[in-house]
């Protein structure tokens, strides 16, 4: 398909923060193909803060998962009154392909998944061999010929991301300046891909010593507990941010950082796309489709043959969490820092 002037896109982004930023390299192959074009991206609420300042998105336009017919009709209708030329689907669900088709886009781009084909005008057919996300994204936008042969995936924090992320930073206990470490310990979807709180723990204290680094634990209001577990057993001095990070103070507290560790989550992705050393740990789920994406990022593994399973919870003795070691996630970082 050859690519035509257009003057309105919208992108239907991807509604998990992981993806959202295995997302960013194919926004930006469209902001390429098409500079003069206004493209606005319609994503949920707690992803669009990631992409505040991105230049290559005109508009964000943010709405919650509709849970009433009449909301899902109101955003139907504000797409049909903005008159977009071409609407580019990320997510794979049938329910996005409707509303584009519903909404009288004359141009629907997307997977032809779901059995979605009839509501597409260009249904792209998946390989069958499991890709990396990004590379699924990007495969996707090659139907319209965007050029993808150089991905680059790097996001900026702002300065006011940085601003307020020192400001709360200082507040739990880190000075302004003083350089950190972050752990990611927790993992929305599940137990089985969470590494050992005490291991965390011995990991972070070990190279807080020896770098000079203080500590700051981040996750969710629910994995307050186990951020503040973790802290109990660390000596050095740690701050606990569960809990107390919007998505774009989040991206300040990476920013600053100057290392991650952590598990299979949406903030390894963030941290990798802003260049951030980043240590990840993986069990159960599968690194070559999902793994961090950029320089400076290290996977830490133990081969298991029931791996990647991709369960919530682990059925078994969870080993292949248990075979990774402090040492070889110590040494990871330590590569990665240069120490
Ligand atoms: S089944 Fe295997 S891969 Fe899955 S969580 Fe358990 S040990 Fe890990």
């Amino acid at each position: 398909m050859r690519a035509k002037k257009l003057e309105k896109i919208l992108i239907r982004g991807p509604n998990w923060v992981g993806d959202a930023v295995l997302a960013i390299p194919a926004m930006k192959a469209v902001r390429a193909l098409f500079p003069d074009a206004e493209i606005t991206l319609l994503v949920r609420p707690f992803v669009a803060g990631l992409y505040a300042a991105a230049p290559f998105i005109d508009k964000v336009w943010s709405e919650a998962k509709p849970s009433r017919l009449t909301d899902w009709i109101r955003i139907t209708r504000d797409i049909r009154n903005r008159q977009f030329d071409m609407a580019l689907l990320l997510p794979n669900s049938f329910e996005s392909a409707l509303m584009m088709l519903l909404a009288g886009v004359p141009q629907r781009v997307g997977y032809a998944t779901e059995g979605r084909q009839w509501m597409l005008t260009n249904g792209v057919t998946a390989g069958s061999k499991s890709v990396h996300q990004m590379q699924y994204y990007l495969d996707l936008v090659k139907v319209i010929s965007a050029i993808v042969e150089s991905p680059s995936i790097e996001i900026e924090a702002t300065a006011h991301e940085r601003n307020t992320a020192r400001r709360l930073l200082a507040r739990e206990g880190i000075p302004i300046e003083a350089p950190f470490l972050v752990l990611s310990p927790g993992a929305a979807y599940g137990t089985a891909k969470r590494w050992y709180e005490d291991r965390f723990a011995n990991v972070a204290e070990t190279l807080a010593r020896e770098l000079g680094f203080y500590v700051a634990v981040i996750g969710s209001e629910t994995e307050r507990p186990i951020a503040a577990r973790i802290c109990e057993r660390i000596v050095c001095a740690t701050a606990i941010l569960a809990g107390k990070t919007s998505l774009e103070t989040l991206i300040g507290v990476l920013a600053e950082s100057s290392l991650m560790i952590t598990n299979d989550s949406g903030p390894m992705h963030i941290a990798a796309a802003l260049g951030v050393p980043t240590v990840a740990i993986f069990g159960s789920t599968d690194e070559t489709v999902t793994g961090p994406y950029g320089l400076r990022t290290r996977i830490v593994k133990h081969p298991v043959e029931c791996s990647p399973c991709l369960l919530r919870h682990c059925p078994i003795d969870h080993r292949c969490m248990n075979g990774v070691t402090v040492d070889e996630v110590c040494r990871a970082a330590r590569e990665l820092v240069g120490a």
